[in-house]
């Protein structure tokens, strides 16, 4: 049995949501203040060596399946997940196969979504403990476990180190990188720093927050993404050295003032 991963995408929303979300009777405030801290500007080096992956579904947006079928059409995903897995392209085809339509409700609204959720795999490897994996974690070329959907993981893949801790008293939200329970458990090795910019780093985040973006529209739920997109944004365009004029600072209050800095 995997994990359901809607709440997992839901974590992500709520912390940074202006309106009430209700899912499965649960209902989550809106964030009253939000901060972005440094380390969400430093050097995460994540080894993809899949260690984290544990079992679990894979969810996706309708224009992400889109682009799995755009995915296919491109040479260079064979040689990157051949390199990654041995397979090639194949286990987008496979990916593609798996999907389920499902539909979700979220405030009351019906959406679509679809969801691969095939068996966990059974491999043992000497750097991790016994545990059920994810279907994709697949023997790479050079003898390690790897992602075998890289190119075209889930949401919930993609940002392993990216901590949106939010306390629910004081409905207050903070973003950065870090190390936490669920990846020390699991022996993460990256290295997170908590001082040295990465713009590699920095443009992974950006990517991210722009898939998230489009996640909090699909379900129509309104958030302050746009928000901390316009503020990275600026802070590529004016270096990322200057992330400390926008770091620590509350973006629901001072959103204004945030912007003109
Ligand atoms: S987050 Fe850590 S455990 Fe997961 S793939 Fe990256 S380096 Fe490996
Ligand atoms: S799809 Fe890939 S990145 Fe995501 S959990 Fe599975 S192996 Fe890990």
């Amino acid at each position: 049995m995997s994990v359901e991963n809607i709440t997992k995408i839901l974590c992500y929303i709520y912390p940074i949501s202006k309106e009430k979300i209700t899912y499965k009777n649960v209902s989550f405030a809106p964030v009253k203040h939000l901060y972005l801290r440094k380390t969400l500007f430093c050097k995460d080096e994540c080894l993809l060596c899949s260690r984290c992956c544990i079992a679990e579904d894979n969810i996706y947006l309708p224009f992400e399946v889109n682009n799995m079928y755009y995915e296919l059409q491109r040479k260079e995903i064979d040689t990157v997940l051949h390199k990654l897995n041995g397979k090639g392209y194949s286990n987008i085809e496979e990916l593609i196969d798996s999907l389920e339509e499902i539909s979700v409700v979220i405030n009351d609204k019906k959406f679509k979504l679809f969801k691969s959720s095939l068996t966990p795999n059974a491999y043992t490897f000497e750097d991790r403990g016994e545990l059920k994996r994810c279907h994709w974690d697949l023997p790479t070329e050079d003898g390690r476990l790897g992602c075998g959907i890289h190119t075209v993981s889930s949401l919930t893949c993609k940002m392993p180190h990216i901590r949106f801790l939010h306390n629910s008293k004081t409905n207050t939200t903070s973003i950065g990188h870090s190390q936490y329970g669920r990846n020390w458990a699991l022996k993460c090795p990256a290295n997170v720093s908590k001082t040295e910019y990465s713009y590699d780093s920095f443009n992974t985040v950006i990517s991210n927050f722009e898939l998230l973006k489009k996640y909090c529209e699909y379900f129509e739920i309104d958030t302050y993404c746009d928000d901390i997109l316009k503020i990275l944004y600026k802070i590529r365009e004016q270096g990322i050295e200057t992330c400390v004029n926008y770091c620590d600072k509350d973006i629901v209050e001072h959103r204004r003032k945030l912007f003109n800095v």
